[in-house]
């Protein structure tokens, strides 16, 4: 039996289902990553996705290569790629993970899937994560998901299994080096990047640096972008790649807490807290990715139809503007441009970011989506929609939040030392200075390009008045019963309807 292991967001040896199908079942594997022109071009794909790729493969085949095995990759796209190959020497199956994407890998695979048919090629596909497709009972996924985690971890194969790893010399076109991607279209300069290595070694040193170090700050430490760096776990490039998996990461964390609990260190409590509150986001991480799995439609619809209605008026230079970080809003600059220099930014910055989008320059979250997405070394569509949604307020069934970039300054950065540091401009000017720009420039650096209180006050009337519609609350209703948290309600949940400012 030969077959083609086809390797997408899952660049790891440990607990690989489908890896281990593939060698069980085969006595050739040609283990395979497609570089496909169209993920290239796609508006969302930045140079930090190409890091992400080329450092997670480059890792992979050099452990593939010390035990003896060989992979490779081609750059075309995915038919032409299957097709090539099974014209050199066929083979009776095909390997791969499922993909939870964007429309594109969708139809990309609808395609595959017809492609297998007509070649008599079996495809099998292999679930990765606590994501369930064609989940006809919500109300099951908890179980489910459940179930998943505690399963058995896939042990790494051995070194005589990685040997049956082997590129044939028919297929000519499938390189075996190491993967480079010529990208062109850079978003920070080469001496500006530190960027997070992305690979299945340095996914275990991170994770073992937050269970065993770094850990013990995560609650209290993930809001401000200056402790988050640390405080938080940052294994979010890892589980977006595939260089480990959240089975591995959740029973390594169960492991690290029973370890905990016994233990009569003086910080076990605190620990423990922060361990607990890093759990919940593992569930969350499924449950967010769930949603677009279930409604794919939310690439371009808002879950909640009633606020297609809203208006997003932004010229073209302000999203411009957002996107290279000099709006004139000091927090949001600085973590725009931070995230251009190392492809990251926390949760709490990262609804900061989505809110002045949305609800102070009023730029479209179907245009933020793409733009945003370049950002993120650790894009991963389905959080990222629907965190996008949500912070946009387009949802109908969270609580709107509407940040202020100055109120966060005090929060956050008061002594504005993360800032300074992202925006060279503003070394020379106090706190209080920073804290209280407004219109004018201080220096080089730009006044805001809209007056906060008018525009964010011009968004809340158009969102508050949506929200308040029969139509808007009986979509909101059912949103709420097809893609709602299956926990008791929470006082956050039965605060639907009043609007923050944070
Ligand atoms: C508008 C917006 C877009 C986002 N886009 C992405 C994205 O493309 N990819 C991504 O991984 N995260 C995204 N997030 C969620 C979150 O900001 C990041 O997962 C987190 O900052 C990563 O840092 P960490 O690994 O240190 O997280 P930790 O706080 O240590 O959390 C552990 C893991 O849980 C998951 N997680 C954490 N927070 C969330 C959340 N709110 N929702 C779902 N899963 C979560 C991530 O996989 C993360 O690695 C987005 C948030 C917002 C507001």
């Amino acid at each position: 039996m030969k077959s083609v292991y086809w390797l997408k967001r899952d660049f790891r040896l440990l607990d690989n289902p489908a890896l281990r199908a593939a060698l069980d079942r085969s006595d050739d594997v040609a283990m395979i990553y497609i570089v496909e022109p169209s993920m290239i071009e796609a508006p969302e794909t930045s140079e930090l996705h190409i890091h992400a790729i080329t450092g997670a493969y480059n890792d992979m085949r050099s452990r593939v290569m010390a035990a003896g095995g060989k992979m490779g990759w081609m750059h075309m796209e995915v038919i032409d790629g299957l097709t090539r190959l099974y014209e050199r020497q066929s083979f009776d199956a095909l390997y791969t993970h499922e993909e939870i994407g964007v429309d594109r890998t969708y139809k990309r695979d609808i395609a595959v899937a017809q492609w297998c048919e007509e070649h008599g090629v079996k495809w099998y596909e292999y679930r990765q994560t606590g994501v369930f497709r064609r989940l006809s009972d919500r109300d099951k996924r908890a179980r489910l998901w459940r179930e998943h985690y505690s399963s058995d971890v896939i042990a790494t194969p051995d070194v005589a299994e990685l040997r049956k790893l082997d590129i044939p010399k028919a297929y000519s076109e499938v390189r075996t080096d190491d993967l480079a991607i010529d990208f062109a279209d850079r978003i920070s300069s080469q001496h500006e990047r530190k960027l997070q290595p992305v690979s299945e070694s340095s996914a275990e040193e991170t994770l073992n640096s937050f269970l065993y170090d770094r850990g013990i700050a995560y609650r209290g430490g993930i809001s401000s972008p200056v402790t988050a760096l640390t405080a938080g776990s940052r294994m979010s490039v890892h589980l977006a790649w595939g260089t480990v998996s959240g089975r591995v990461v959740y029973q390594r964390t169960q492991a690290r807490r029973a370890q905990l609990k016994e233990s009569d260190e003086a910080d076990a409590k605190r620990w423990r807290s922060s361990l607990t509150a890093f759990t919940a986001r593992l569930h969350w991480r499924d449950h967010f990715i769930q949603r677009l799995e279930t409604e794919p439609q939310m690439e371009y619809e808002p879950l909640n139809s009633a606020y297609n209605q809203i208006i997003y008026d932004a010229p073209e230079e302000h999203i411009m503007a957002w996107y290279e970080g000099r709006t004139g809003f000091p927090m949001v600059d600085a973590c725009v441009r931070c995230l251009r220099a190392t492809g990251f930014i926390n949760f709490r910055m990262r609804a900061l970011l989505t809110s002045t989008a949305c609800h102070v320059l009023h730029i479209d979250w179907k245009r933020l989506d793409p733009l945003m997405a370049r950002l993120y070394t650790d894009y991963e569509p389905g959080i990222h929609i629907s965190q996008l949604q949500m912070q946009a307020a387009v949802v109908g069934i969270n609580t709107i939040r509407v940040y202020s970039p100055h109120k966060q300054i005090i929060d956050q950065d008061p002594d504005t030392a993360f800032i300074k540091e992202w925006i060279p401009e503003l070394r020379e000017y106090s706190p209080a200075e920073i804290q209280g720009h407004r219109m004018e420039s201080l220096g080089s650096y730009p006044g805001q390009v809209v007056d906060y209180i008018s525009a964010s006050k011009a968004m809340k009337s158009q969102l508050y008045s949506i929200k308040g519609r029969k139509e808007t609350k009986e979509i909101a209703q059912q949103v709420y019963l097809k893609h709602g948290s299956r926990k008791g309600p929470s006082t956050r949940r039965k605060k639907t309807t009043a609007t923050t400012s944070k």
